[in-house]
């Protein structure tokens, strides 16, 4: 015959199932921790299992904390791939991907705005200085301007130009083709926009729109010009963009984060001009942080 449990039996039962429970909700915890600490260091995409585990056993005011970090590190992630995107396509597919959906955009230029708060100094600041400096009466063109920040700050007249245009001052183009008129500009300025695998179409549509003595200012991520990273020789560069027809006047390399190159457009362009070799610039890819 079967024993009946006895009362103290059936006690001990219900301890040791309260305990297990209480375990296993522990390790939850403990699984969660270490997501939100790597999430800290940067190191892991937050995982399904460790979201679900999070809302299952966290209230809704932490798992809301929880969630704007996920989103955060989504938006992040997005950015990310955006941004590689358009270091490896031509400007035709970039406006092309822009075009079929242009809140990728907002997307890219979000994180591209949190990426640059971490830059002590941003390049575009100092072309604001530059031109500040100036006669206000050079005409200026931002090629990929972004939030058209330049514009914003100069008094000169300033035709921002960009894949997509979210400010009726923005013209959206793919700036190896602009509307602008032939010798127009006295500034062309491209600020970490050297994105494009064309980018020398970039720079000759920039010869072409310039007047002769016309500057070129160039700014980019420093690692991009750095021979013993993989990235280009800054020589080599100069000297091709010299070879369409500038000549170089400063190349500032004092800054940890870019490089500023500026040229003046030649008056006569070399008739003889063989075909120019442009070395690769290395896409910029941005670290998870
Ligand atoms: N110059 C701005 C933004 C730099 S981000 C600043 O310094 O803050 C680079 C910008 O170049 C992006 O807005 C991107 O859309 C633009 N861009 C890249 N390739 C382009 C192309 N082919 N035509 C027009 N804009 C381009």
């Amino acid at each position: 015959m079967e024993k009946k449990p006895s009362s103290k039996r059936k006690r001990a039962k219900r301890l040791k199932s309260q305990n297990k429970k209480l375990r296993h909700e522990k390790d939850d915890s403990a699984a969660v921790e270490e997501v939100d600490e790597r999430q800290e260091e940067g190191k892991e995409e937050p995982s399904a299992s460790a979201f679900a585990k999070r809302t299952k056993s966290q209230g809704f005011s932490k798992s809301s904390t929880f969630l704007d970090k996920m989103k955060a590190r989504l938006s992040g992630g997005h950015f990310r791939m955006i941004n590689e995107k358009l270091y490896t396509c031509t400007g035709k597919e970039a406006l092309d991907y822009f075009k079929e959906d242009p809140a990728l955009f907002n997307v890219y230029h979000a994180g591209y705005q949190e990426q640059m708060s971490h830059w002590p100094e941003q390049p575009v600041n100092i072309i604001i200085k530059w031109l500040k400096n100036g006669s206000p009466f050079l005409v200026v063109a931002d090629f990929g301007c972004g939030d058209a920040r330049l514009a914003k700050n100069v008094e000169n007249k300033v035709f921002s130009l960009d894949l997509v245009s979210n400010d009726p001052s923005v013209i959206a183009c793919d700036m190896s083709k602009t509307p602008l008129d032939t010798s127009v500009i006295d500034v062309a300025v491209f600020c970490l926009s050297l994105m494009g695998t064309n980018f020398a179409s970039y720079l000759k549509e920039a010869h072409r729109v310039l007047k002769p003595g016309g500057w070129l200012l160039i700014a980019e991520v420093k690692s991009r010009f750095d021979p013993n990273t993989g990235g280009a020789d800054p020589k080599k560069f100069s000297k091709a963009v010299c070879e369409l027809g500038f000549t170089s006047e400063l190349k500032d390399f004092s800054n940890k984060m870019f490089i500023l190159l500026y040229f003046k457009k030649k008056d006569k362009q070399n008739p003889n001009r063989k075909e120019i070799e442009w070395p690769e610039l290395k896409p910029c890819l941005y670290k998870r942080r």
